[in-house]
């Protein structure tokens, strides 16, 4: 298969640990026999000083013309005081909408070699736990009317939730597909006792759910999904949300295996072209010092595989080397306990080693 990747490296230790990931997909192209040809383009911080922008039209088109993007992460200091329509942030926003990306994936799981990292009772941490939050990325209150009035009490401010009955259909379409290729299981979470969105949002569920007969589906009240996440993890396989509640879950699970450094995530749209970055940020105190942690990256490289180019067989053979690597105890200083830490490059050569 012959695959072009946009390169979005971004800021920070954004370049190290994208860098990383490349020599992990050029590995595995070596192993399979695939092409994988990569192109750099700027956005962020790095846009910022070279363009005077945080995302450019050659960006935005670069992207949309790949068969899909990896990116570092953007932001730092140095660009924390710009206005707020030029704040390197604003490239993701951007990036999103372009590419009409209105899924989010993000993976939380537990990793044997790290239980200790994770911030639950041992009890619950021994059960061990792998889900996936399914979350709406371009509709409901993010994206409604807003504005500033004066109500009953003075002056006001208003956000609306507004859900059409394709944004659900479509989002829960990718919840049930996701569930396919693994355990099963969807959890909708809603609010379905006070929100009328909620209530259209269920009764959605509920019929797309029916196209899908190997599937379970349940419905959760979002309240209850926050205790659940933290009570008993292991009981969630894919988890569907609308846009502010799945931010809110999709924290609280990365939370939860604790360890920011190893989580990736994909934003998908209706086509093959998806977004794969790590969930954290840039990272700056640590940047130029080659010792981040470049498995989130690795992982989200393997993500990409896995949803945009249905290469499962080679998704599974980087986390089941990112695995491997862990459980024989190499460790960046992030996750170090005692280890002697390795670098960045040591980390991605030990991987790719088990590839
Ligand atoms: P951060 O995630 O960059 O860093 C938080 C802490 O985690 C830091 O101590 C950092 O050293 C550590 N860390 C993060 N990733 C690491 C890795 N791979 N290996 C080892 N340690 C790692 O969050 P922050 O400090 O709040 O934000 C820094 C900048 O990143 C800000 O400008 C912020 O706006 C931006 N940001 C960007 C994105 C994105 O591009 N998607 C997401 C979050 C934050």
């Amino acid at each position: 298969m012959k695959c072009n990747i946009a390169l979005v490296k971004g800021d920070g230790i954004g370049p190290e640990i994208v860098d990383s990931a490349v020599e992990v997909l050029n590995a595995i192209g070596k192993k399979y026999g695939h092409e994988f040809s990569f192109t750099s383009y700027l956005a962020g911080g790095c846009s910022i000083d070279a363009y005077g922008v945080p995302l450019t039209q050659e960006t935005i088109d670069g992207c949309k013309n790949s068969d899909s993007v990896l990116l570092g992460a953007v932001g730092g200091p140095k660009w924390d005081t710009l206005p707020g329509n030029i704040r390197p942030e604003k490239a993701l926003l951007g990036l999103r909408a372009e590419l009409g990306l209105f899924t989010n994936l993000r993976p939380a799981k537990i990793y044997d070699a790290l239980k200790e990292a994770c911030t639950l009772r041992p009890d619950i941490v021994d059960k061990g736990f792998d889900l996936v939050i399914v979350r709406e990325l371009t509709g409901g209150i993010y994206f409604g009317e807003r504005g500033r009035r004066d109500g009953k009490y003075g002056p006001e401010a208003y956000d609306t939730e507004a859900y059409s009955v394709m944004e659900i259909e479509r989002i829960a379409r990718v919840a049930f597909e996701t569930a396919q290729k693994r355990r099963k299981n969807v959890v909708s979470i809603d609010k379905a006792n006070v929100l009328e969105t909620s209530r259209l949002w269920r009764e959605t569920v509920h019929r797309i759910a029916a196209e899908y007969p190997d599937v379970e589906v349940s419905d959760m009240l979002v309240d209850n999904a926050a205790m659940q996440l933290v009570r008993d993890p292991s009981r969630f396989d894919v988890v569907l949300t609308s846009n502010m509640f799945g931010d809110i879950l999709s924290d609280e699970a990365s939370q939860i295996t604790g360890s920011i450094g190893l989580l990736a995530s994909s934003s998908l749209g209706s086509g093959k072209c998806g977004l794969y970055e790590p969930i954290h940020g840039s990272a700056p105190d640590i940047a130029g010092k080659g010792i981040a942690n470049p498995i989130a990256t690795i992982l989200s490289a393997s993500m990409m595989l896995r949803y945009s180019f249905n290469l499962s067989k080679e998704a599974d053979s980087i986390d089941n080397a990112v695995n491997e690597t862990l459980a024989a105890g190499i460790r960046t200083a992030d996750i170090a306990r005692g280890e002697t830490p390795v670098s960045t490059s040591e980390m991605t050569k030990e991987i790719i080693s088990r590839i």
